[in-house]
């Protein structure tokens, strides 16, 4: 991976930064409820760059998008509603500002100030990405610096065509998650494996091709799992199985083949003949599963012999849970094998790296989502950066 300019690059690029209106992309899309915000999460990931430019003494103008609100304001999602959350959050004082006010105010602010811009998708070309928004939203600043990953992978003014306007940094935030994905992905030492899980293949086609050209081992878990049980010619039951897709699941592990990447399938499964939480269970080989029976986690045996193969591998990334956690005890495999790579990643012989927003509740329903080495949170963008492909936003940061 190409190098990106970060927060030490605009030190050295312009020297003292006091003064400087910096605009800076958050990703302050929190959820609330009742007025009040449930998860603060990307609130706190937003303090370290918007406090440090505050304490460098440049005038800070925060930017984020805030739900969907179609390119016009809607007062149910104004980030006047994120302003005290976030001011408390942050320690210091943030001032809201209004798209119509953002000059007159920004002219008045002291070094050292921090402001919260309007939702920039109130702005009908934000999206759109359209250069007349752009130049509206580049003439408040000097720099720019993006510290929003997980709205990377959108093309929008206030992710990319700002970052082409203005000189622009990546932020702290920003420049952790490119560094986390890039040893894990771009040049990790090997061997690398990839744990994909989740329901269905249909949504990870592109991140497994991906994967087979860049990973030396690659297990397949949890609902998709049957799809390829099933190109395989194993009776997989009622469980979740995307029949129509079993030549592409071929194709799939054909391309592994050529490309020298082992992939590990399932052949010991927990299966039961209805879904629900301590529903009676049984623990089979792939080929015993009975035609009324669903598989719903990976058996004990093949969890085990997948921790032997972490024990031998110095890089993970992992997207997807190998079982449907959310209803016990179909959680078992996942957390017994996250519980495996935790301990690995404290022992200093593996990176762990993982995304996907039910594999960090799965992680964190392991107790263990401090353990790996990096987390993602992104989303969208993470997914998009399994499937190898450019993010907009980061390519936009390049040197
Ligand atoms: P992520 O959000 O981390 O990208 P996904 O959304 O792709 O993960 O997949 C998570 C879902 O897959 C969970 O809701 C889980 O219950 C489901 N799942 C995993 N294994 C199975 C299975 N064997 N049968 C049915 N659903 C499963
Ligand atoms: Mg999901």
């Amino acid at each position: 991976m190409a190098d990106f300019k970060a927060l030490d690059d605009l030190g050295n690029d312009w020297g003292d930064v006091a003064g400087k209106r910096v605009l800076v992309r958050e990703d302050l899309n929190v959820p609330m409820a009742g007025g009040t915000v449930t998860d603060d999460t990307r609130l706190r990931a937003a303090v370290p760059t918007v406090a440090e430019l505050s304490d460098r003494g440049a005038v800070v103008l925060v930017l984020a998008h805030f739900g969907r609100p179609k390119g016009r304001p809607d007062p149910a999602m104004s980030l006047s509603l994120v302003t005290k959350p976030f001011e408390a959050v942050l320690g210091r004082p943030v001032r809201f500002v209004d798209w119509d006010g953002a000059e007159a105010a920004v002219a008045t602010m002291q070094p050292g100030d921090v402001a919260l811009v309007e939702n920039t998708r109130f702005l009908a070309g934000e999206e759109a990405n359209d250069p007349d928004t752009v130049a509206r939203m580049a003439a408040l600043g000097d720099l720019y610096v993006n510290d929003a990953f997980s709205a990377a992978h959108r093309a929008h003014a206030s992710t990319e065509g700002l970052a082409r306007a203005l000189p622009a940094y990546a932020g702290r935030q920003m420049e952790a998650e490119l560094d986390a994905l890039n040893k894990a992905l771009g040049t990790p030492e090997h061997p690398v494996a990839a744990v994909v899980g989740g329901a269905k293949v249909s949504t990870k086609l592109d991140v497994l091709k991906h994967l087979v050209t860049r990973v030396d081992h690659l297990v397949i878990g949890g609902g998709m799992a049957n799809t390829f049980l099933a190109a395989r010619g194993v009776d997989v039951g009622r469980s979740l199985c995307e029949h129509e897709l079993t030549a592409t699941a071929e194709e799939v592990l054909d391309a592994a083949d050529r490309a020298n990447c082992t992939v590990h399938l399932p052949y010991d499964v927990v299966v039961a003949t209805e879904f629900r939480a301590h529903a009676p269970t049984r623990t089979v080989n792939v080929h015993e599963v009975g035609g009324d029976e669903m598989i719903l986690d990976l058996g004990p045996s093949a969890v085990e012999s997948l921790g032997d193969v972490l024990k031998n591998c110095r890089t993970l990334v992992w997207n997807g849970p190998l079982g449907a956690f959310e209803t016990p005890p179909f959680d078992a495999a996942t957390v017994s094998l996250a519980r495996t790579a935790a301990a690995l990643t404290v022992g200093g012989s593996l990176v762990s790296v993982a995304g996907g927003g039910d594999t960090v509740a799965a992680l964190n329903q392991a107790g263990v989502g401090g353990d790996f080495t990096f987390v993602s949170t992104a989303g969208g963008a993470f997914l998009e950066w399994m499937e190898g492909r450019e993010l907009p936003g980061v390519a936009a940061l390049m040197r």
